[in-house]
Order: structure tokens, then C-alpha cells, then sequence
């Protein structure tokens, strides 16, 4: 069995985790009074808000209540995130919280659409280029970064095809794919066809969030429709045994993220975690964090859940699967596996 320091130490691959969500609680509440911003973010108060006004918790500014909480904190998080100097304060301490983890290999996700909409005039390439310095500067430590930009749903598809355009541009700064986050209820899959036909054809990959917030029918989709590469959560798949059968039959893997599921109430609290029928069912299951600092968990810890509820063998398991549902070159995948396997829990 692997003890907890065993399983922090065992070596990572991380294909769901976005980079504003890995935000430190300390850095937060610093940006927050440095740009004058609340740690609380209300829709519809525009204007600046002291950061030790009476809504703000400083003890605790991740302590959302409910998934309207999270989304609020979230954006009260983008909008601390003001320039690129601070974008390269947050990839710097989320490289070095990977580094303690033994994280060897991440794709990472960015929403330039969503630091655009809360700081109207940042640079986004500035903000992306001060990311990759912040990453590549660690490279010697043994981490391989890459990132996947957002498209952000809820923005709408005008907005989803200029973030493309700019996913495009960004190659030379790391950026191998798009992904497609944010309300899935009401902005689905099919909106966003021209964009994803756009990123592909121009070299990038396809990954697309579904079956989180809508049911197998958005996974469904963002298979036959976006054809994506890999499925972010999926774990409402479940609802349809064919949308199952589908995803093992193209071998599309999961990119699924426990402790966010049950915190947004996506999964129920005292079940396990879909994860279990997902794997079971022969659906290629990754772990990740999500939003690790806002839901206040790691990637080890996500591995430790999975580990009590799929099984010892689930950590190691499913980091192969990581790997091979990776976008990096053979050769890289080849080093990973190595790596990987050069770790004993044994010793
Ligand atoms: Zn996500």
C-alpha cells in the first residue's frame, strides 16, 4: 500500500488543472489589496471594493458554500490576476507546488477570454509569454509544461473564435491545444463546431469539458461534434450506457477531478466518486485537481481518493493512462514511462 508520503513523491502527469484555479490563498488575498479588488466578487458592483471590507474572509477566501460561491470566488480571483506580472507570480508557485509533488509532465489550462473580461485592456500574449518563462525556468527541475487555452463557453461563440485565433498565435509560447470550459447547460457543444474545426485545422488539439454540468448527450457531443481528443470530467456519461460504450470504443480518455465533482455537486457526497463505474465500465480514466487551491486539495490528494476507492494499484494505474492520453512527442511519453517506472512503492 502507499503511504501518503509515497504516493506525494510518486512521479505526475497533470491534463486537467487550470492554472488560474492553482492560485495560492496568500498570493490571492496579497494581489487582491495590490490591484484594490474584493476578495468577493459580486456581478454587479463593477467598481473597486476594499479587500478588508466586511465580505471579506481573509482567513479563508476559498471557503465558497455552493457552485454560485465557486464561480464567484473564481472570478474574484481572475480579476486580482491584473498583468503579466502577476500571471507570472501565479506559474511560478504553481511550478514550484508540482515540483514538490513530482509532477514530471502538464498540459495546463489558461482562459485568456476570462482575464480579458475582468481586466478590459491586458496584454494577453505578455501575460502568456510571462507563463512560459515562469515554467520553462523550472524545465531543469524535471517539470514539461505545455498549456491548452480555454474557449470559455459562456462568452459565446464570437468570442470563443477570437480566443482560438489567439490559441493559434500562442504556439510558439507553449499552447498545443483548446479546450472548451465554463456553463455547459446552456452553451453547448454544437455552438462552438466552427471554432474547434478552426483550432484543428491550424495544428492545435481538441479537448472539450462535458459531462459535468449537462448530461451524455453534451458528451456526446463534444465527441461526435467537436471531436474532442479527450473529455474533462465525462463523468454524466454514466446516465447513457452507449455514450459509455462510445468513449471505450474511441478511446477517448477522462480527465476526471474527484474533490471538484463533489464540491460544485456534480457527484453525490457519500457515493464513490463515478470514477469507480467509469473505470470499471473500461473508460480510460486520468486524475487531476481542477482548481486545486479553490477546492482547497492537490493531485496527490486526488490520487489518495482514488486510490481508497478503485483500488491500491489506481495511482499508478491511472498515470499510465495519463501518459499515454498525453499530447507530448514518443519520445517524451517514452521518458515519462521510465520515469514512472523507476518508482518503486515498493522500496
Ligand atoms: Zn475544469
Amino acid at each position: 500500500m502507499m503511504t501518503p508520503e509515497l504516493l506525494r513523491t510518486m512521479p505526475k502527469v497533470q491534463l486537467h488543472c487550470h492554472l488560474e484555479g492553482t492560485l495560492r490563498a496568500a498570493t490571492f488575498i496579497d494581489l487582491a489589496r495590490t490591484h484594490g479588488v474584493a476578495l468577493t466578487y459580486r456581478p454587479h458592483d463593477a467598481g473597486p471594493f476594499p479587500v478588508d471590507g466586511p465580505l471579506a474572509d481573509t482567513a479563508h477566501p476559498y471557503a465558497f458554500k455552493d457552485f454560485e460561491g465557486f464561480l464567484l470566488t473564481f472570478a474574484a480571483v481572475s480579476r486580482s490576476l491584473a498583468e503579466p506580472a502577476d500571471y507570472q507570480l501565479l506559474a511560478s508557485q504553481y511550478v514550484e507546488d508540482a515540483i514538490a509533488q513530482n509532477v514530471m509532465y502538464a498540459e495546463i489550462f489558461v482562459s485568456p477570454s476570462v482575464w480579458r473580461f475582468f481586466n478590459k485592456n491586458i496584454d494577453m500574449r505578455a501575460c502568456m509569454s510571462a507563463i512560459r518563462q515562469a515554467c520553462e525556468a523550472r524545465k531543469s527541475d524535471g517539470i514539461e509544461t505545455a498549456f491548452i487555452v480555454d474557449l470559455t463557453r459562456n462568452f459565446g461563440v464570437e468570442s470563443a473564435m477570437q480566443t482560438a485565433r489567439l490559441a493559434v498565435e500562442m504556439q510558439d509560447l507553449g499552447v498545443i491545444g483548446v479546450g472548451l470550459g465554463g456553463d455547459e447547460a446552456h452553451y453547448p457543444a454544437e455552438l462552438f463546431e466552427s471554432c474547434f474545426d478552426f483550432a484543428r485545422a491550424n495544428g492545435l488539439h481538441c479537448v472539450a469539458h462535458a459531462g459535468e454540468s449537462a448530461g451524455a448527450a453534451s458528451v456526446r457531443a463534444a465527441v461526435e461534434m467537436l471531436r474532442a481528443e479527450r473529455i474533462g470530467h465525462g463523468i454524466r456519461a454514466l446516465e447513457d450506457p452507449a455514450v459509455v460504450r462510445l468513449l471505450v470504443q474511441k478511446k477517448i480518455p477522462l480527465e476526471v477531478c474527484p474533490t471538484s465533482n463533489f464540491l460544485t455537486g456534480v457527484a453525490i457526497g457519500e457515493a464513490p466518486h463515478p470514477l469507480v463505474d467509469l473505470d470499471a465500465a473500461g473508460c480510460i480514466v486520468t486524475i487531476d485537481a481542477d482548481d486545486p487551491a479553490i477546492f482547497r486539495t492537490t493531485l496527490t490528494d486526488e490520487l489518495a481518493y482514488a486510490a481508497e476507492v478503485a483500488g491500491d494499484d489506481a495511482p499508478l494505474r491511472f498515470t499510465r493512462n495519463a501518459i499515454d492520453a498525453a499530447f507530448a512527442s514518443p519520445q517524451t511519453k517514452t521518458h515519462l514511462r521510465e520515469r514512472l517506472a523507476s518508482f518503486s512503492p515498493e522500496a
